[in-house]
């Protein structure tokens, strides 16, 4: 099977919208490369005394448009390039919700799941202290990917503030509340997601209710996703995680899949469902399909098996360009990463402004925003794809990439 690289992705995707919106040749030479990337060997002591040497790299894009924002990811398969790719797509992702915001991606290779929690706790901490200067709230703000929680979150909120000296909870996002973490930041995500395939939905005349949808990842984002399609009525008929899938075609309880994910390490062998595969769970009849899992998941040798007529991207970049063409072309409703889980984000957003400004806003607060946000986006990028006559994917790479280009010219390059 072909795989294309995350970072071969993004460029085309770049390039793409470049193309489409005649862009400046040199522009496109500026955002084709990050300003900053910081590559750090983070070394700790093992719980056995032996000594650990992790790569460790920050990706920071750009930042016309205020501080750098994004995830860090700990993975045992953690590139640069993927990192750089990862970067580059939370610029567009920032610039289309109209936050304040550049884009950046962090991350350790590392396999957490063979760390204790004071091994995870001193890699955090280290790596923070070799990336603190180019951090801070008005520099880059970290906050939850892949593998990383809440936890990690607030190890990093201390150590930046052990090294100011004095306590700065707006130096990242995704912390827990006791701390100064937003309320609804854990399900924010995939509640954004739930808002934009909701207004999919009404496109396509397809009811909500007992919709059928497939999730491809039982993390944050697949999880919170399964259980906030199941409360809007939907039939969650399959998901998976690394280690494979399941399907049910009376429709999953999410919350039990879990449970049963957290004694077992899996959600395979789920009472009443049939054992499936990853390939299997994107081929699944339904109506709804949620890659939430990695990168470069549908591609062209399985994109014309894809039955579903809505995807929703919970991942950042799990469709090539080639089976975004292959999907389009076929009449499916591609909804893009940039967009779809740009709920994330945008409520790492308003628990950065209650921070700076010590507020705290009530869960229904917050979500209010985020709906009334996301939905704004959703036609935004809509009404462009329809007076381009593209895919969705292609007008909010040209709403991203347009606005952050427009800030470049604007602000000119100094010397
Ligand atoms: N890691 C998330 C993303 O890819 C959230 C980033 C953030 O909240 O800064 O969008």
């Amino acid at each position: 099977m072909t795989r294309q690289t995350a970072l071969s992705v993004a460029q085309e995707q770049l390039k793409l919208a470049v193309e489409k919106l005649e862009l400046d040749p040199g522009i496109h030479k500026i955002l084709k490369k990050p300003k900053r990337s910081l590559i750090v060997s983070v070394t700790i002591k093992m719980d056995d005394g032996t000594i650990g040497v992790f790569d460790g790299v920050r990706v920071q894009h750009w930042d016309v448009k205020g501080p750098f924002k994004g995830g860090i990811r700990y993975h045992p398969d953690l590139t640069i390039d993927d990192v750089t790719a990862l970067a580059m797509w939370m610029t567009w992702k920032c610039a289309i919700a109209d936050l304040p915001y550049g884009g950046a991606k962090g991350g350790i290779c590392c396999n957490p799941k063979e760390m204790s929690q004071g091994e995870l706790e001193r890699l955090t901490r280290r790596y923070v202290s070799l990336i603190f200067e180019y951090l801070g709230p008005h520099r880059d703000i970290p906050a939850p990917d892949v593998y990383t929680n809440e936890q990690t979150m607030a190890w990093i909120m201390d150590t930046y503030s052990q090294l100011k000296g004095y306590s700065v909870p707006e130096s990242v996002t995704g912390k827990p509340v006791e701390i100064g973490g937003s309320e609804g930041r854990v399900c924010a995500t995939s509640l954004g997601l739930a808002f934009c395939a909701r207004e999919a939905a009404k496109f396509l005349k397809l009811n909500m209710k007992n919709a059928t949808v497939a999730v491809q990842g039982y993390g944050n984002v697949g999880y919170n996703a399964a259980s906030i399609m199941h409360s809007l009525g939907c039939k969650v008929v399959a998901v998976s995680d690394s280690s494979g899938g399941i399907y049910c075609s009376d429709g999953i309880i999410p919350s039990a899949v879990y449970a049963h994910k957290k004694k077992t390490g899996s959600v395979v062998n789920h009472k009443n469902c049939a054992n499936i595969t990853n390939e299997e769970l994107l081929q699944t009849k339904c109506d709804i399909l949620i890659p939430a899992a990695l990168q470069n998941q549908i591609t062209k040798d399985n994109a014309d098996k894809v039955k579903a007529k809505i995807v929703a991207e919970g991942a950042n970049g799990p469709t090539t360009p080639e089976a975004d063409k292959a999907l389009h072309e076929k009449g499916t409703c591609l909804i893009p990463d940039i967009l779809a889980n740009s709920g994330g984000v945008t409520v790492s957003y308003f628990e950065w402004v209650q921070n700076l400004t010590r507020e705290h806003w009530t869960l229904k607060e917050v979500n209010e925003k985020l709906e009334n946000k996301i939905t704004k986006s959703f036609y935004d990028v809509q009404k462009l794809s329809r007076k381009e006559e593209s895919d969705m994917r292609t007008a909010a790479l040209m709403l991203g990439v347009g606005r952050v280009a427009h800030a470049i010219t604007t602000l000119g390059l100094w010397p």
